[in-house]
């Protein structure tokens, strides 16, 4: 009898994991291979995390295949094989489902179940786990391997019930698929679900209709087949690229540039930005070292992007909207195939909601601006409650009871992104204060799950039971997070990186700027015996 079905029986389980992602599997795996008894609970039907859910047209990762996977099994890296540079959707979702096979790990799922709650029973110092199908499980330690980007944000828009047509979100697309042919289509935001879907959509729906309220700075992927030869360099010595990925601030490859926007000449600096564009990808950030922090030095940027949108898009009235107006690096890139490109077509139109506001949502489509727009179909490409969101939509409660929804009523707080004082016993994978969504995210999901299931073999051969994040560590952890952030265009801007997408939700940026500096110090609080936390029999 496996772990999970002792638990389905009233047993007790060492470790309860939250989700069946990324993190969920690589967890398993690791309490698999120490011996720990585990249940892990996912609301999805399989395993795969973002890449169940979002199953939009275009849905691609925008971190290169071959840093976009796993690097705990030398076999499997060398054995699976990635057929584009960046990777679809379908071809993630089928490397998670070969992950579960090959080290066999969807037995220690119970699918279809979403986590309602979990509460720390301090007179038995275990976890009690509630899920969806009216169970609850006991556990000594709890892991939350929820996501950073899986909480859905559906906007509070007026009438959006009573519309007739199909309503979709990019982060939760039919199984099925959506049937576009001949349809009208309604797309509600441009960041890099709506920047991504918008040109698939617009070659097969009849008419496409993007509300904008905020123009993203889109670079090129570029995307095209994986060069074997590309691949077989890496995997000549997969270690020791994965070993350079570690060592980089965001834990991928692409070297900063080592130049000043604003030591160059124009025509060099166009040669060097037009050289960024055709690379394309997220490492346009870097074509100069000082684009995020020395503001005219960005504005040069802005202006490449300015005359870039008015080379490609036709209509100078539709190119202007296009135009970001807030600065390059306050919101993540977004890295596109054809997007500008896609408002020259005849069936798409662009509606700035800066200019024609929604005023609603009707029955058959979107009135804005005093217009009405008809829609068979409207997509909301809104984005997520990010980072905190996940963990906050099932009701965790530590200590006296205390929930976890009042501790981060003003924001979140964390030790090391990993644990929450008055949460004993309960670990984050890429919770905040950690640099999850920063980085590479397979990596950096790795370093912390190897970070937990040592820390778990530490307890178990110590004869430790207990181990909880000290609130001045904590405090002390938040300040330093917030000096790192302090003046970073990141920390300040509106977007989902501070919460502030979020109607209500606190600002804070809760996202550690580097990743080696970070590795360094989970390395020396584990050597120090748990530093900052306080570990008990
Ligand atoms: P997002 O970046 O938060 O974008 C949401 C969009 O919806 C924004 O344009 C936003 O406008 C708009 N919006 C939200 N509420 C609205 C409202 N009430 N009315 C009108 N517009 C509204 O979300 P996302 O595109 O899903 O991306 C989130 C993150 O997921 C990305 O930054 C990235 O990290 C990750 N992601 C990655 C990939 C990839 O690997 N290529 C693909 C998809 C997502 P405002 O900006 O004005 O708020």
């Amino acid at each position: 009898m496996n772990s999970a079905e002792r638990a389905g029986q009233g047993g007790e389980v060492d470790v309860v994991v939250i989700g069946a992602g990324f993190a969920g599997l690589a967890m398993a795996n690791r309490l698999q291979e120490n011996g720990f008894s585990m249940q892990g609970f996912e609301a999805g039907g399989d395993v795969g995390g973002t890449w169940y859910w979002n199953r939009y047209p275009g849905a691609r990762c925008d971190v290169q295949s071959m840093e976009y996977s796993y690097r705990f099994s030398e076999d499997l890296q060398q054995q699976w094989e990635w057929s584009e540079h960046f990777s679809p959707q379908p071809e993630i979702l089928r490397y998670a489902g070969h992950v579960a096979d090959r080290f066999d790990l969807r037995r220690h799922f119970r699918f279809h179940t979403r986590v309602l709650g979990a509460r720390f029973d301090e007179a038995r110092g275990r976890w009690i786990v509630a899920t969806s199908d009216g169970a609850e499980t006991v556990a000594r330690f709890l892991v939350t391997a929820v996501g950073c980007l899986s909480a859905s944000n559906v906007p509070d828009i007026a009438g959006l019930d009573s519309f007739q047509g199909l309503l979709v979100h990019t982060g939760s697309w039919p199984h099925e698929g959506v049937d576009l042919a001949g349809k009208r289509v309604g797309v509600i935001g441009t960041g890099s679900s709506g920047v991504q879907a918008i040109p698939m959509i617009a070659r097969e729906a009849a008419e496409l209709t993007v509300f904008q309220r905020t123009a993203s700075y889109c670079v090129p992927a570029h995307n095209r087949p994986l060069d074997p030869a590309d691949a077989a360099k890496i995997k000549s010595d997969y270690k020791a690229f994965r070993d350079h990925c570690g060592k980089q601030f965001g834990a991928v490859t692409g070297e900063p540039g080592t130049k000043s926007a604003l030591e160059v000449d124009d025509a060099e600096r166009k040669r060097i930005y037009e050289e960024a564009w055709a690379r394309g990808g997220l490492s346009f950030q870097g074509a100069f070292y000082d684009l995020s922090y020395d503001m005219k030095a960005n504005d040069t940027a802005s202006a490449f992007f300015r005359d870039k949108i008015h080379e490609i898009v036709k209509d100078p009235e539709t190119a202007d909207k296009l135009v970001p107006k807030h600065r390059l690096g306050v919101k993540r890139l977004c890295i596109d195939t054809g997007y500008y490109d896609t408002y020259n077509r005849p069936n798409v139109h662009l509606v700035d909601l800066k200019q024609e506001p929604i005023e609603r949502v009707t029955e058959t489509g979107v009135r804005a601006g005093g217009k009405d727009h008809p829609l068979d179909i409207l997509v909301l490409a809104t984005g997520y409650d990010a980072i905190t969101g996940p963990l906050l939509r099932m009701d965790i409660r530590g200590r006296g009871d205390r929930r976890l929804r009042d501790d981060w009523a003003d924001g979140a707080q964390s030790y090391l992104g990993l644990g929450v004082a008055g949460f004993p016993n309960m670990f984050i994978v890429s919770g905040p204060g950690s640099p999850c969504v920063l980085t590479n995210m397979i990596y950096s999901i790795e370093q912390h799950v190897d970070w937990i299931a040592d820390c778990l073999v530490h307890l178990r051969t110590q004869g430790l039971n207990l181990i909880e994040a000290d609130e001045t560590a904590q405090e002390t952890w938040g300040e330093e997070l917030n000096a790192m952030a302090a003046g970073t265009l990141l920390a300040t801007g509106n977007s989902w990186y501070t919460g502030a997408n979020i109607d209500g939700k606190p600002r804070r940026f809760m996202i550690h700027l580097d990743y080696p500096a970070y590795v360094g110090r989970c390395e020396k609080v584990a050597a120090e015996g748990y530093s900052g936390f306080t570990v008990a029999p």
